[in-house]
């Protein structure tokens, strides 16, 4: 199976698509852990992307579609795939499309998880990971036992450069602006499913399982 999973910065998406791409057995890309890997890496994609991630701002269509073109020839996708953070433009979409056209394959279904503004600011206010082991947490929800201090390697939490208060504002207008045109595009392919993003993290898990009829 080919999937997109699309939403709003703090939909949840990448932890929802990291689960189902367990459970349906098919690698998950998140082209924003790519490019946080390349920028913590210092590589030449990470040097171009840097800038662009810490205003919130989109990275060129150029620059990532080549990141997924490379990836595509490279065969890694050729078993299923779940794509989380790509396509994030119009165009990007589009370069999605003619590659897989070309390919012979195709997307089979545009996942949408809808969390309202509200929501968002809120999960992305409290979002914070360990400097040392990467371990996510969720103020008020999924605290650590002493603030501050990852549970699991007693490293320091630190906040996501781009959840940033004044950051977070503009990742959500260059979101509605951006891409939210592309839900309308796989909506029109009749390939939007969209899943409310609300609830428990198992609960939207059950929600998507159950649409996309797996078991
Ligand atoms: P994410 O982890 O998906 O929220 O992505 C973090 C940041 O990486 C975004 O705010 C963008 O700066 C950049 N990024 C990730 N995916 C894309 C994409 N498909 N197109 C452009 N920029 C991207």
């Amino acid at each position: 199976m080919n999937l997109i999973f699309l939403g709003a910065p703090g939909s949840g998406k990448g932890t929802q698509a990291a689960r189902l791409a367990e459970k349906i057995s098919v690698l998950h890309l998140s082209t924003g852990d790519l490019l946080r890997e390349a920028v913590k890496d210092s590589t030449e994609l990470g040097k171009k992307a840097k800038g662009y991630m810490e205003a919130g701002e989109l990275v060129p269509d150029s620059i990532i579609i080549e990141l997924i073109e490379e990836k595509q020839k490279s065969g890694v996708l050729g078993k299923g795939f779940i794509l989380d953070g790509f396509p994030r433009t119009v165009p990007q979409a589009e370069a999605l499309e003619a590659m897989f056209n070309q390919a012979g394959s195709k997307i089979d279904y545009a996942i949408l998880l809808d969390v309202d503004d509200e929501e968002i600011i809120k999960r992305l206010s409290g979002r914070m990971y360990c400097s040392d082991c990467q371990e996510p947490y969720n103020y008020p929800i999924n605290m650590p036992g002493q603030e501050g201090v990852c549970d699991k390697c007693g490293g320091r939490l630190v906040r996501r450069p781009d959840d940033e208060p004044e950051v977070i504002k503009n990742r959500l207008e260059v979101y509605r602006e951006q891409t939210q045109p592309i839900e309308d595009y796989y909506r029109k392919q009749s390939l939007l499913v969209a899943i409310p993003g609300t609830g428990r993290p198992d609960e939207i898990f059950d929600r998507i399982v159950k649409k996309l009829g797996i078991n």
